[in-house]
């Protein structure tokens, strides 16, 4: 675990970290809520079940299937790889069965990997949020996005700007919008440069 890098990144001003866990035992999570960190991001639903633990708070953050979406309810405070409407409707409906607001991330695919396929065709964008606005159970706290996996850095600034551009666009259409998710290991001091105010970090964490 990298005690520096963790202080480090806990200390950032106006920008909130994700301790991306997956692949991490519950012990290890422990460990490093010890240190400090309050925020994990996990990936997949099951392993997500298997480590949830009340006290911390939690974020899903890759693709989601919506049969999978009445497991996290509850639990999950943030939820930051919604790529469809389909999905959208599916957590808007089990928010409203529990009778919770449910505070969601639209996820944009912005990365020119052809294997990195997941979130929202950026033209699909203003339709989807508009949609979200009706759904009731849904709070829209912003963007996510996973930029492509390369060395050259122009490559990554530019996503990265293609993405803040559309978050100050449409926060000031939709108010609640307050979290632009960009950064892993890779590239979040490039993504924080560029405007992002949320990493999600884990390997140079645990490493
Ligand atoms: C795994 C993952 C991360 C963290 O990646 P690291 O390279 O381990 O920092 C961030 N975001 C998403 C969506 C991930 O799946």
């Amino acid at each position: 675990m990298n005690k520096e890098l963790i202080k480090e990144l806990l200390n950032l001003d106006n920008v909130k970290l994700v301790a991306v866990s997956k692949k991490h035992s519950k012990e290890e999570i422990d460990e490093m809520a010890r240190l400090g960190v309050k925020t994990f991001g996990e990936n997949r639903v099951q392993e997500f079940l298997e480590k949830y633990d009340p006290s911390y708070s939690w974020h899903i953050i890759g693709h989601l299937q919506t049969n999978k979406v009445k497991y996290l309810i509850g639990k999950v405070d943030l939820i930051e790889s919604v790529d469809s409407l389909k999905l959208a409707k599916e957590i808007n409906k089990q928010a409203a069965k529990h009778d919770v607001i449910q505070n969601i991330l639209v996820e944009l695919h912005v990365s020119r990997s052809d294997l990195n396929k997941t979130g929202l065709d950026p033209k699909e964008l203003p339709e989807l949020l508009s949609q979200i606005a009706e759904m009731k159970n849904l709070n829209l706290k912003g963007l996510m996005c996973i930029a492509s996996n390369t060395d050259d850095r122009k490559i990554i600034e530019n996503e990265f700007d293609r993405m803040k551009a559309w978050f100050d666009t449409y926060s000031r259409m939709y108010p609640s919008m307050d979290t632009l998710s960009m950064g892993m290991s890779s590239d979040y001091p490039v993504a924080i440069e560029h405007g992002s105010n949320q990493i999600r970090v884990g390997t140079a964490l645990f490493a």
